[in-house]
């Protein structure tokens, strides 16, 4: 337990931009006022840059990239491991500071700060894994090379729901790989990222590697810095939307890119289920980051037979479930992180009741400060409601039926998004079919948590493209090239 106060950490963060080494003011004249989504208060105010700050900042990135591309990968490693020690010494405060500025229960905030960490110990001993291959062409008259060599400068562009471990999953590779980066977190959410920069500058990291914009208009600075021909990869965590337009503005500059878009999990229940193992994952799936998550399980599509049975034992469940600032003991389920996704929640639901559906439990906004949505659960989904089609991102648990396997793939698929998927059946040749018939990039069998550092994390369809993490997470920040030279004596 930290014996840090509130105070005296969010005294300790900075509030400026990291640019070049140097904590530097804006150039706009213009400030960023951080709230506790818990009780709207502002928190911290800090530095927003303007497009002049945004191109200071790739200054410093494009400066950087030769020397952080020749530094041998055991330095870059090491500092990178480094990072990992000096999180696991400070992992209260990041966890402080994420429920403070976020919302999630603080046992959350310290899980994602177990998660985030890893990618840094993960990427520290994947820099000096950087393979090629040496082999004889069919011909037999040359010895062909392939080497990866890094990338170059990326912009890094990241959410507000996981403020740690989605800057970590991607500095952490494109660090390893010798990539300078400028790093761009959401403007609700920028204080994680300000402290992860000063974490980053304690390790050793060299001036201008890492750089750290802080933006309230992130639109009107990203733009420049993604037309800059000196950038070499975007690299987005986000929406659907805005991963969209950044694509066609990458296209323009031939960009490497890698983007983590939204999601709309099935949750599938087969009659053969174990029922507590399957209410178990649902709580995890569903309630994991108040529900604020691009994995969170979004249609929970159930066999018809035991639909029933697990709507109840989920309810039960859920009515456990408490509501407060994350700060406060026992509480599981913290604020949404903002008016607007408290909206957005009460339209959905009030969406699918018009069209038929049951609210078994919860169902509205909780009156007074801060942005609370009551812990909900919603059966009897008619298909067609918006809560099917739409990312949740809140404590909302919709339910619908299926009737046979195929009809469950079916409804499973229907949807342009294929970030993850969760089934529950105690049949292997089933959960084999799945693994093959379900449209994602990930899909967890009988658990209802797939992320891990160690694996390789991503969508398919409008989920995105890339994966982050795993073997392929450096990949993402490394060139292949192919040199040919002749035989030996040729
Ligand atoms: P968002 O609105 O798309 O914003 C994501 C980031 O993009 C923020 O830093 C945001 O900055 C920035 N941004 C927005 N418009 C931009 C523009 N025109 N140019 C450059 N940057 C821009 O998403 P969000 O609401 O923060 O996050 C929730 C979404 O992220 C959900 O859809 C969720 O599924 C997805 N997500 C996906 C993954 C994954 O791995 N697949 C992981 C986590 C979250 P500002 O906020 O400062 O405008």
């Amino acid at each position: 337990m930290s014996t840090i106060s509130e105070s005296e950490l969010l005294a300790q963060v900075p509030d400026r931009m990291f640019i070049g080494g140097d904590w530097v003011e804006s150039t706009s004249g213009r400030a960023i006022e951080v709230q506790d989504p818990a009780t709207g208060l502002v928190i911290k105010t800090i530095a927003d840059a303007s497009v002049a700050d945004g191109t200071r900042a790739m200054d410093a990135a494009a400066a950087a990239q030769a020397d952080w591309a020749a530094t041998p990968p055991r330095v870059r490693a090491e500092i990178l491991r480094r990072a990992f020690d000096l999180l696991q010494e400070r992992a209260d405060e990041f966890a402080l500071l994420m429920t403070l500025e976020m919302g999630k229960p603080l046992a959350e905030a310290r899980g994602e700060v177990t998660y985030g960490g890893e990618f840094l110990r993960w990427f520290s001993e994947e820099a000096v894994r950087i393979g090629g291959q040496y082999g004889v062409n069919p011909e037999g008259t040359g010895r062909m090379l392939v080497t990866h060599l890094p990338v170059g400068p990326c912009f890094l562009i990241t959410p507000w729901n996981f403020p740690l471990a989605m800057a970590t999953r991607k500095v952490a590779p494109a660090l390893a790989a010798g990539c300078t980066v400028v790093l761009k977190p959401a403007e609700l959410t920028p204080l994680t990222t300000l402290y992860f920069a000063k974490l980053l500058e304690d390790a050793g990291l060299p001036k201008g590697v890492l750089n750290v914009i802080t933006t309230s208009t992130s639109g009107e600075v990203s733009g420049p810095i993604i037309a800059d021909p000196r950038l070499r990869k975007l690299s987005f965590t986000g929406s659907t939307p805005v991963g969209i337009r950044l694509l066609k503005q990458a296209a323009d500059n031939v960009l490497r890119t890698s983007m983590e878009l939204g999601g709309n999990a099935p949750f599938l229940v087969f009659e053969d289920a174990d029922l507590d193992k399957a209410v178990d994952g649902a709580m995890l799936a569903k309630f994991r980051n108040i529900g604020q998550a691009c994995t969170a399980a979004n249609r929970f599509i159930v066999h018809a037979s035991v639909a029933e049975d697990f709507a109840a034992r989920v309810t039960a469940r859920v009515r456990e479930l408490k509501v407060g600032r994350g700060t406060e003991d026992g509480v599981t389920i913290g604020p949404l992180i903002n008016e607007g996704a408290v909206s957005k929640a009460d339209s959905l639901v009030r969406d699918a009741v018009s069209r038929g559906a049951t609210v078994l439990t919860g169902g509205s906004a909780v009156d007074g400060a801060g942005t609370f949505f009551e812990p909900t659960v919603v059966t009897g989904v008619v298909p067609g409601s918006d809560i099917l089609r739409e990312e949740i991102f809140g404590p909302v648990l919709s339910i619908v039926t299926f009737t046979d396997e195929a009809d469950a793939v079916t409804k499973a698929n229907d949807t342009q998004y294929g970030l993850v998927s969760y089934a529950f059946t105690q049949d292997l040749a089933r959960a084999q079919r799945l693994i093959e018939s379900v449209q994602t990039g990930m899909i967890g069998i009988n658990v209802g948590v797939v992320s891990n550092a160690a694996a390789p994390f991503g969508g398919v369809k409008q989920s995105g493209l890339g994966r982050e993490g795993g073997a392929e997470g450096i990949m993402e920040y490394l060139e292949t090239k192919y040199a040919l030279t002749p035989s030996p004596g040729a």
